[in-house]
């Protein structure tokens, strides 16, 4: 076993594990190795990381933030400085490559952890002047806080869940998605060696089962969840039955628009990054690219010649620049889709099939003349799939893009300011990128609207998520009553 952890779960500052819990195979994607063993949450376990977090919470939200903050940018740096091991240990849990994971997954983490520990002193209430009264409001910390992950960025969405969280001077119990596990576990770990008191962040292992117990429980105040549509719309509507609080960050089907008058070079480096990126699997990518049709035929050329340079491989070799897919059932959706466009007659420019008898590698492919009726135009494929479609005119591009259930991303390049901004404000997308796709800096705050979720997470908009207002009025005078 490549990556065994001392056991399964993480739960009140201590290792813990319960055999009695259904097995999960971790699988390294890239030559299908079992790489670890791990067991499901019992509701025993279940049971001990919700009364430990709730135990913690109380003396957690009383301290200083200040002495918060210094835990939280502890863990930072204890992260910064593994960072070369954490990212071979994400890379054998997602195979996304190491390229990748040493840049990207870890290292934003630990932004959010530094972000959230800068901004939490700060955060106070305000006093309202009510003539001879006044009133006053304090932002407290909710409780107990249930974090779900999905499989394609694990540490990441670890860390940007519990970062405004603990921050807060809330708990965390964290669920990681039963394919990408491991992360989540040295997340813990780090916390404790950065001084955080035991049981402040457990995590719980386990399918959706597990999740949904966590979501139902009593103690909770908050559920945050990175996932699927279908899976938001059954944690939405089991934590509405307690009344919590929710983050919903799911899927999409983003649209990137070309005009004519963009630098070809960046659109299409633009449009790689936002399709080919950790082997396409990221909830934000522009994989619904509208070309206008006079720079159709020089974008489709340079993308092609730079799609055909990608290297695929070894996902622990640095040169390495596109993994496997995360699992051979991601595999077998991923190949169903670009045979489902092939049959629907899109145009395959490159591409278009696996890569290679061993794991789950998939050709980054490239599709022309998709049409907004065609599936892979419509639903969300979470692999190396792009579909270009092309359009006459503004107000054609905008309506079509505007023309999806989904709305978590969107993108311009153009080089007319006016434009850029004017379809911005036209599109319906939480997160959006003006000539440049895909970047997610800590400051920004990040989510969907429509079907792609509620709330946000990172930026000053996440204290709102993570934090709850108090109202108190004060009486200065003798108390008017008509009785
Ligand atoms: P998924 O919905 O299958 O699973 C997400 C998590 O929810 C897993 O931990 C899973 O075990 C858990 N879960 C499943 N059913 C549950 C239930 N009934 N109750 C509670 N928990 C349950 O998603 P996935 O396949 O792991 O991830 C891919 C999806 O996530 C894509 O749709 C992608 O767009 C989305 N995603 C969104 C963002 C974002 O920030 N918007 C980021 C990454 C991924």
């Amino acid at each position: 076993m490549m990556a065994q952890p001392k056991a399964s779960h993480f739960i009140d500052g201590v290792y813990v594990d319960d055999t009695a819990g259904a097995v999960i195979e971790v699988i390294y994607p890239a030559t299908g190795a079992v790489i670890a063993r791990l067991h499901e949450a019992t509701a025993a376990v279940i049971e001990q990381a919700l009364a430990s977090a709730a135990r913690a919470q109380a003396a957690w939200a009383a301290t200083r933030p200040v002495e918060r903050a210094r835990i939280l940018r502890r863990a930072a740096d204890l992260i910064r400085l593994r960072n070369p091991e954490l990212a071979r240990l994400e890379t054998l849990d997602t195979g996304k490559p190491i390229q990748e994971t040493l840049v990207a997954d870890w290292p934003s983490g630990a932004d959010a952890l530094e972000y959230f520990a800068g901004l939490a002193p700060s955060v106070g209430g305000e006093t309202i002047p009510l003539g001879r009264d006044f009133a006053y409001t304090i932002r407290e910390a909710l409780g107990v806080c249930v974090g779900i992950g999905a499989w394609n960025y694990p540490s990441q969405i670890a860390c940007w869940k519990s970062a405004p969280a603990l921050a807060l001077g809330n708990a965390m119990v964290f669920k990681p998605s039963e394919v990408t596990p491991l992360g989540a576990l040295k997340l813990a770990e780090i916390f404790i060696e950065a001084g955080l008191p035991a049981g402040l962040f457990n995590v719980v292992q386990g399918r959706g089962a597990v999740g949904s117990t966590l979501v139902s429980d009593a103690r909770v105040a908050k559920v945050s969840l990175t996932g699927s549509v279908s899976t938001g719309r059954k944690v939405y509507a089991l934590a509405a039955q307690g009344v919590r609080h929710v983050t919903m960050e799911l899927g999409g089907k983003s649209p990137i628009l070309v005009f004519d008058d963009a630098s070809v070079e960046d659109a299409v480096g633009a449009a790689m990054l936002g399709n080919f990126y950790s082997a396409g699997q990221v909830c934000s990518n522009g994989t619904r690219v509208f070309v206008q049709k006079g720079i159709k035929a020089k974008f489709l050329k340079r993308l092609a010649e730079r799609t055909a340079a990608i290297r695929l491989g070894d996902p622990l070799d640095e040169a390495t620049q596109m993994g496997p897919l995360v699992s051979g059932a991601q595999l077998a959706k991923v190949l169903g889709y670009i045979e489902t466009a092939k049959a629907e007659g899109a145009t395959l420019i490159c591409g278009g099939g696996q890569a290679g008898v061993e794991g789950a590698f998939v050709l980054p492919t490239v599709f022309a003349d998709v049409t907004d009726a065609m599936t892979i135009a419509r639903e969300e494929v979470f692999g190396p799939v792009m579909a270009v479609l092309d359009f006459d005119s503004e107000d054609e591009a905008v309506a079509r893009a505007n023309a999806t259930e989904f709305g978590l991303a969107a993108g311009v390049f153009t080089a007319d300011i006016t434009r850029a901004h004017r379809v911005i404000g036209a599109l319906q997308a939480g997160t959006c990128w003006i000539n440049a796709y895909n970047l997610t800096p800590v400051e920004m705050p990040f989510g969907g609207s429509k079907l792609s979720g509620v709330g946000r997470e990172n930026g000053h908009a996440a204290v709102e998520h993570y934090s709850q207002l108090k109202s108190v009025y004060v009486g200065m005078g003798p108390v008017d009553a008509p009785y």
